[in-house]
């Protein structure tokens, strides 16, 4: 399938995963703050729900040269800049490690297994949870907590993949 279809596929995907994350109390729209950036924690939470079923249902392809993934590209070369200069270490080795993943398999490989979001999820996740740990003493109770609450993250990118899987057995891409 083409760019189009995994775009369209992922957003509509996306706006399925809000309201059943809505439905299921998981995501309380009521308690957004509209006079906070992005809505405060609430709406940051249905953000990230939406962009993370989104990322994923375009995620696989960029393992093929095409339109989208050089604007990845750029999107990346642009965002290692800024961390360059904003000294941001971590995050810039990071972003470097995470960009080149999609490049290390034939098209259709990796990306378009199952397990891709999970290797997506795990590698985010571990590294944001442990360097916000790193500067105090880990604590490894706190961190297993955090991770169930993160879960719905995964469930949702899961979601987003299948959606990409499924549209691409209509039509190669
Ligand atoms: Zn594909």
């Amino acid at each position: 399938m083409n760019f189009k279809a995994h775009l369209t596929g992922g957003v509509l995907v996306g706006f399925g995963c809000v309201a059943g994350a809505t439905a299921l109390g998981w995501l309380q729209p009521e308690q957004m703050n509209l006079d906070r950036p992005w809505g405060g924690p609430e709406g940051v939470k249905g953000l990230l729900l939406f962009t993370a079923t989104l990322a994923m249902s375009l995620f696989p392809d960029l393992d093929q040269a095409s339109k989208p993934q050089r604007w990845y590209y750029r999107a990346v070369f642009v965002l290692l800049v800024a961390l360059f200069v904003g000294k941001q270490f971590p995050l810039f080795a990071a972003v470097t490690f995470f960009s080149l993943l999609p490049l290390t398999h034939k098209h259709r490989g990796w990306t378009h297994s199952w397990v891709a979001p999970l290797v997506v999820f795990g590698f985010w996740w571990g590294f944001l949870a442990l360097h916000q740990q790193i500067s105090v003493t880990p604590d490894w109770g706190a961190l297993g907590g955090k991770l169930r609450a993160d879960l719905p993250y995964l469930g949702a990118a899961w979601l987003g993949h299948s959606t990409h899987l499924l549209l691409d057995r209509f039509k190669a891409g």
